[in-house]
């Protein structure tokens, strides 16, 4: 898979995607991410991407002319199967939007700033609109890794034992189970008996039974689902 990734401020972005197992997942060849820097596709002397809104009031607005002319040019190199605004207004991103994407060979995201985005960017370029939440960051690029960091994980080789993405939460529409390490016991606080038994299945009903415990209690909505 490759993801291009389109950003006025591309330093936001070094260490999400170059520490961990994304790091490993682009030295491994399982996906190729690359940043591009917008203000490289500007032709002023200040290297400009934002300016005021039509109509006044506060705020800064991205402009339309280094996004198109950067799009362009990827798009004369690949074909996108999707072109992704990050933005608040777009679908909330979960689980089963990250595992349609990890199917895709090439995704574009585009990094929101300032204020807003010029609309004709939305209208003649994007093909998905994605909010990470209900809630406003300063710009697009936490996002774009975000939803980076949730793609990647899910392509094949990148999580050593590719089992344990099955059984994460909202995979299976519940919450993960409750795990445990050494010592077995930790100040007064004992790992349950039947982690200690070696009975694998005993171990697996376990598991189960507190993943849909712990999704009744926190999530019931996952459950109504
Ligand atoms: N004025 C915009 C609004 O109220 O919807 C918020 C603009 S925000 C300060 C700047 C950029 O950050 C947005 O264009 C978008 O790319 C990104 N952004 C902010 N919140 C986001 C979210 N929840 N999900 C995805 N992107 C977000």
């Amino acid at each position: 898979m490759r993801i291009d990734i389109v950003t006025g401020f591309p330093g936001l972005l070094e260490s999400p995607l170059g520490e961990s197992m994304i790091a490993r997942a682009r030295t491994s060849g399982a996906v190729d991410i690359v940043v591009h820097d917008l203000r490289d596709y500007t032709r002023d002397r200040h290297r400009t991407i934002d300016d005021t809104p039509y109509g006044g009031g506060a705020g800064m607005i991205l402009k339309p002319e280094p996004v198109f002319e950067c799009v362009e040019r990827l798009q004369a190199e690949r074909t996108y199967d999707e072109i992704i605004l990050t933005t608040p207004a777009g679908k909330v991103f979960n689980q089963e939007l990250a595992n349609g994407l990890s199917l895709k060979d090439n995704l574009l995201i585009l990094c929101g700033h300032y204020k807003g985005v010029d609309e004709r960017i939305r209208q003649a370029l994007v093909t998905l609109e994605i909010s990470i939440g209900d809630y406003v960051l300063t710009g697009g690029e936490l996002a774009a890794a975000v939803i980076t960091d949730a793609v990647v994980r899910l392509l094949p080789g990148v999580v050593g034992d590719g089992e344990s993405l099955l059984t994460d939460s909202f995979q299976d529409g519940l919450l993960d189970c409750p795990y445990y390490t050494r010592p077995p016991e930790y100040r007064g606080m004992k790992v349950p008996e039947v982690l200690l038994s070696g009975d694998h299945r005993k171990i697996e009903a376990w598991r189960m039974a507190e993943a849909e415990k712990r999704t009744r209690e926190r999530r019931p909505d996952l459950l109504a689902r």
